[in-house]
């Protein structure tokens, strides 16, 4: 290659528009999701138009963050506020209610360079709660609070502080009042890679509508609901939670690509597709090579992508 061509590739790749070829890294690669389910191929229009908005705004915040050679994990909790402030989706401001007719909320984030990570269950007064999951990874020795003490040290930490009465929409109210059931789909979350080769992952959730109160699924359990290693892969779950706890979904998956020398695609497959029965739930995950798998065994995930050098892709049934 002449040392012109060299500088040119040099320069694409810093602006992100290199196309990468098979077998190289993406500069860096964000996927993110709006939980899996029951979700109806005969959605309205304008509906699927609102999900397709919201995820692509999502993108547009983590890619943001990635293309300026941001951390994977700022990406990650990017995607995930503007994930968590749209209504439409089962996290922050809009999250299902529990039988008392209240919203608790559960999140988690982990950074696959060091293992740290942050998680937060039952939480009800902290408006963005994987805000609260970055500042318990990044300024507390511990992993994992709940309840009150984990909404003490939110506002000690200086994180905003809503009323719970915020998070509960009309459209949320209304359901309750029905004893309509939900089916959960709607929970949030987000992997992504760093220009540095970094990886980070989240997920933030409301749960499962009118769950017990106290009642905390797999969405705030590292290895479960969310997982980030950059030796192997970053996870982010969506889908019965209990049965996503007891599998260990996102740790699995990693280690199936650790111990058993899977590729991401195989172990993300033999996890959702063969491990966990239809209608269980799906995973985004991202490994440190910049291979993305978005497997799920419901009708339809929420899910988008944006790879560096890639079209950007937003799906929410297979093809
Ligand atoms: N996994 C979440 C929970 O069980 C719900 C979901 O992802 O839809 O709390």
């Amino acid at each position: 290659m002449s040392k012109a061509t060299v500088v040119i590739a040099y320069i694409l790749l810093i602006a992100g528009i290199a196309t990468a070829q098979p077998g190289e890294r993406p500069a860096y690669a964000l996927v993110v999701h709006g939980g899996a389910g029951a979700i109806s191929k005969d959605m309205p229009d304008s509906i699927e138009a609102n999900y397709r908005a919201g995820l692509n705004a999502a993108l547009d915040a983590g890619e943001a963050v990635l293309a300026s050679g941001g951390a994977a994990e700022d990406a990650v909790v990017a995607a995930i506020v503007v994930l968590e402030n749209d209504p439409l989706f089962n996290a922050g401001r809009g999250a299902v209610l529990n039988a008392e007719g209240a919203a608790e909320l559960d999140v988690s984030l982990m950074r696959g360079s060091d293992k740290a990570c942050g998680a937060a269950a039952a939480i009800r007064t902290v408006k963005n709660p994987i805000t609260l999951a970055r500042a318990i990874m990044e300024r507390s020795p511990h992993v994992f609070f709940a309840a009150e003490g984990a909404e003490r040290f939110a506002e000690a930490s200086g994180l905003e502080i809503v009323d719970p009465e915020y998070f509960v929409t009309e459209r949320r109210r209304e359901a309750w009042r029905r004893r309509e059931a939900e089916d959960a789909k709607g929970t949030v979350g987000a992997v992504a890679l760093d220009r540095d080769g970094n990886l980070a992952a989240g997920t933030s959730t409301g749960g499962t509508s009118f769950k017990t109160p106290g009642r905390v699924g797999d969405s705030p359990v590292i290895g479960a609901g969310t997982y980030a290693d950059n030796a192997t892969c970053a996870v982010s779950s969506t889908g019965h939670g209990e049965l996503f706890i007891r599998n260990v979904v996102a740790f699995r998956i990693a280690a199936l690509m650790a111990f058993a020398n899977l590729s991401l695609d195989d172990a993300a497959n033999e996890v959702v597709r063969k491990l966990l029965a239809p209608g269980d739930g799906g995973v985004i995950a991202v490994d440190a090579r910049g291979n993305v798998a978005t497997p799920f065994n419901t009708e339809g995930m929420f899910r988008g992508a944006a790879i560096a050098g890639n079209e950007r892709t937003i799906a929410i049934w297979n093809p």
